[in-house]
């Protein structure tokens, strides 16, 4: 059955992005200038009216969703996903609070890792809120039926998820939640809709931290959920209400880096398919998590839903969490930060940082060893990178 969230086009991703516009201006630019204005100017009380109560389309005030920079963007992140419908958001939390507190408000059941920020709001504000919140290991998905006993659901996860990569199978528990009356939502940041598109794969919402590979310079904060129409909707009430709305400059921006994201992702993708390759050859490194090794445990169920690995990947250096730190702190290539999916190579070590606050034992219950590293292979050349993390470890 086709997903009604999924709406396939006829060009390619990066033929649709390049030529994402919704007006043509007088100078024949082939890019919309920058809306920035909060506000519009009517010329009769009539006109406005007929606006606000429907009567034709047009723009009122910015918070609103209602300014031409932000849909522009809109119609780009909506045909990237091959969604019927985007919302953009001031940063992935956003995206992510307000797609939850809409949909999630019968009870919000999670599989696998999530990342940390989510997992909090979950747990604080979530919770805090009478909504019924469950965490299902990757290990106890078999069990996500008997937490849907009662309808109108959402499940929640992560795929590739952070720091170990897991991967979760989308079609099929998108198959369970339906079955069960219930929504599924994919945030589908480390995949980005190069990778893997979820809505094809059965899911109802997919969400994106666009602060990272859709932005992919680690300069804009931002987010989107990409979804139908009527799932979208009363996800928009909430973005305005709550006033979690991108600034037109920034939305102008992320529309000008969605059109080198299919060219970036597959670069990302060779460049961290080599780094994981010389890591997997490397005598100190026990183990590399990267979807794309044969030798990695979710390799099959990725080359089935995903159309390229990402360039996501994490290290088992030997030694342990001191060794690991050294590594981190030799690195003149990779920066010693957090985040991920920009065009600089990042490094940073899980147990320090996003995971710092779980006990070892909780760690290593999710697959984080002590020796874990965690690297975003940026778009710099794999030689250099490679050279890096060699001398690092030696
Ligand atoms: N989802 C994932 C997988 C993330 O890694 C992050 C941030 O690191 C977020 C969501 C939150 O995004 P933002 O920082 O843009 O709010």
């Amino acid at each position: 059955m086709s997903n009604p969230a999924s709406k396939p086009d006829q060009h390619g991703p990066a033929t649709r992005i390049i030529h994402n516009r919704r007006h043509q201006d007088s100078f024949g630019s082939p890019y919309s200038p920058i809306y920035n204005t909060t506000t519009y100017r009517f010329n009769n009380t009539a006109a406005l009216l007929d606006m606000i109560e429907g009567r034709r389309e047009g723009c009122l005030y910015t918070r609103w969703g209602t300014n031409p920079s932000i849909q522009e963007l809109e119609q780009g992140l909506a045909g990237l996903e091959q969604a019927e419908a985007a919302l953009a958001f001031a940063s992935g939390m956003a995206a992510i609070s307000a797609t939850l507190l809409t949909h999630g408000r019968n009870g919000i059941v999670c599989v696998g890792d999530l990342y940390g920020g989510t997992q909090a709001f979950l747990i604080d504000q979530c919770q805090a809120l009478g909504i019924p919140v469950t965490f299902l290991f990757r290990e106890e998905q078999h069990q996500l039926a008997d937490h849907l006993k009662q309808p109108g659901k959402l499940v929640y996860f992560e795929t590739p998820a952070n720091p170990n990569m897991a991967i979760l199978d989308i079609h099929a528990i998108a198959e369970t939640a339906h079955k069960h009356g219930a929504l599924v939502a994919v945030d589908n940041t480390f995949a980005s809709p190069i990778n893997q598109k979820p809505l094809g794969l059965g899911a109802d919402l997919v969400l994106h931290s666009a602060s990272k590979y859709l932005g992919g310079h680690s300069d804009i904060t931002a987010g989107a959920l990409m979804t139908s129409a009527e799932l979208a909707k009363p996800v928009g009430t909430w973005r305005k209400n709550l006033g979690q709305l991108i600034a037109p400059e920034t939305a102008a921006l992320l529309s000008r880096s969605l059109r080198t994201l299919p060219v970036r992702i597959r670069q990302h993708n060779e460049n961290a398919m080599a780094v994981a390759q010389a890591m997997e050859a490397h005598p100190k490194v026990t183990h590399v998590f990267y979807p794309g090794l044969p030798s990695f445990e979710g390799h099959d169920l990725a080359n089935k839903q995903m159309t390229g690995f990402g360039g996501m990947l994490s290290i088992e250096v030997e030694g342990g969490q001191a060794a690991a730190a050294r590594v981190a702190d030799s690195l003149k290539v990779f920066l010693l930060a957090t985040s991920l999916g920009g065009v600089e190579s990042l490094v940073s070590q899980p147990s320090a940082t996003s995971h710092h606050g779980l006990s070892r034992e909780e760690r290593l219950k999710r697959g984080i060893g002590d020796g874990m590293l965690r690297l975003s292979v940026g778009l710099e050349d794999t030689a250099d990178l490679i050279a890096d993390l060699t001398q690092a470890l030696g």
